[in-house]
């Protein structure tokens, strides 16, 4: 099973050295014009010019996808999505555009509780039928790769529901759902705050690990959410069963929780607005990935995170949506890239190293997919332009022709 793509405009490879990319190398995406890919068995066997890849007798007897006039790159990953929910949060959309603010918006029975009250009342299959639909959502704007959250539940019995839901969903079909289990969202307002983190240390992180329903374990730790000390004796349970570590780290005030993941040897720190210097310089000696959330900042109307001052700082910078119903209803990568930009100055080569390498480490799938070099697993997406700054470029714009994963085209938009 042989798959050649061919006549690129360009090809962006984003190959370099093993690992995630920090500072000028941020830069270095691998342009090769009028390029070539060749994947057997849905992993990549050849990339380079069209010319030297053609001649290859595996080309051959290959399937050829005509890539004259596109631009073909990694699939993106999205490493921070909240993608199992019931239902848009309108209500509050419309209260932030008339000026309440978090507090009135939460009193008025609205936010994350909101969320919670109808995803707890929603069937598994009116659930499943969501996800899919979201998922396949995110094929079109070439994701292949999709970490996805729990914590719309909250209680034993929904947060088990959810990561389920993202199990039985799973198919060749869509991206790869990387499970998530966020039951430290929030606490929840029927429980008391004791009683509810001993159900998440005593109970559901050893349940959600024995039966494999999650590959990392993630904390809100926020004002409102779980205090840093909280988040820390959630980790080390974690830890302890096996589970990988992302957290939610300085998003509305500065905790801590940024230092405490990277020394705890977390996969990633997200949203990250409220970072300081000295945060910065810690992790930048870490191996967690900074993943900033900019659709989270636009759709609110907040402060974007800093951006630059990290990349120049030395950390290893990925992109997410943090897809989720209340604060970033988007799947669009390319969208996060555009704002990556504009809003936080970080060059189209910044953004897309961001969108696809720097991401695959964030979703612990860094040695699988995020470059376009053999032995990667041909995840790719394919979009209507002749230079990949184009696709930052055309704002909101929806350019991805043809997004094909382990080598099987898995969308192709149809021309308008
Ligand atoms: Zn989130």
């Amino acid at each position: 099973m042989e798959l050649l793509i061919t006549g690129a405009s360009q090809l962006v490879t984003l190959s370099g050295a093993p690992g995630p990319r920090r500072g000028v190398a941020m830069r270095e995406v691998g342009v090769i014009e009028n390029g070539a890919l060749l994947a057997r068995n849905g992993t990549i066997v050849a990339a380079g010019r069209s010319s030297d890849v053609e001649r290859l007798p595996a080309a051959k007897r290959a399937t050829v996808i005509d890539a004259t006039g596109k631009v073909v790159l990694p699939a993106f990953v999205d490493s921070h999505t909240h993608l199992v929910f019931a239902a848009p949060r309108l209500t509050d959309f419309e209260m932030r555009i008339g000026g309440a603010k978090y507090e009135e918006i939460a009193q008025a029975g609205g936010g994350i509780a909101s969320s919670v009250r109808t995803t707890r009342n929603a069937g598994r299959e009116e659930l499943a039928a969501r996800a899919f639909h979201y998922a396949q959502h995110a094929l079109s704007y070439g994701t292949t790769t999709l970490e996805v959250k729990s914590g719309y539940g909250l209680d034993a019995e929904t947060e088990i529901r959810i990561l389920e839901v993202v199990r039985d969903v799973s198919s060749a079909e869509l991206p790869e759902l990387i499970p998530t289990f966020l039951g430290a969202h929030v606490v929840p307002q029927d429980t008391p705050r004791a009683a509810y983190l001993k159900l998440l240390t005593h109970e559901l992180i050893p349940q959600v690990s024995r039966e494999g329903l999650a590959e990392f374990c993630d904390v809100f730790c926020d004002r409102g959410a779980y205090t840093l000390a909280e988040a820390r004796t959630i980790f080390r349970t974690a830890a302890r069963h096996k589970l990988k570590l992302k957290i939610h780290a300085e998003q509305l005030s500065r905790t801590g929780s940024a230092v405490m993941a990277a020394r705890m040897g977390a996969a990633s720190a997200d949203h990250l607005d409220c970072v300081t210097r000295a945060d910065i310089a810690v992790l930048a000696k870490s191996r967690t990935i900074a993943t900033l959330l900019p659709g989270c900042s636009m759709f609110l109307g907040l402060a974007y995170p800093p951006a630059r001052r990290l990349i120049d700082g030395g950390a290893a910078v990925a992109l997410a949506t943090d897809f989720n119903p209340g604060t970033s209803p988007t799947l669009s990568m390319p969208l996060m890239m555009s704002l990556a930009c504009t809003q936080m100055r970080m060059s189209p080569a910044e953004a897309l190293t961001a969108a696809t390498v720097n991401a695959a480490h964030a979703a612990g799938r860094g040695r699988v997919v995020g470059s376009l070099e053999c032995g990667m697993q041909a995840d790719i997406a394919v979009f209507d332009a002749s230079d990949y700054r184009e696709i930052p470029y055309y704002l909101g714009m929806h350019t991805c022709s043809m997004t094909i994963r382990k080598g099987k085209i898995v969308h192709s938009a149809r021309r308008p």
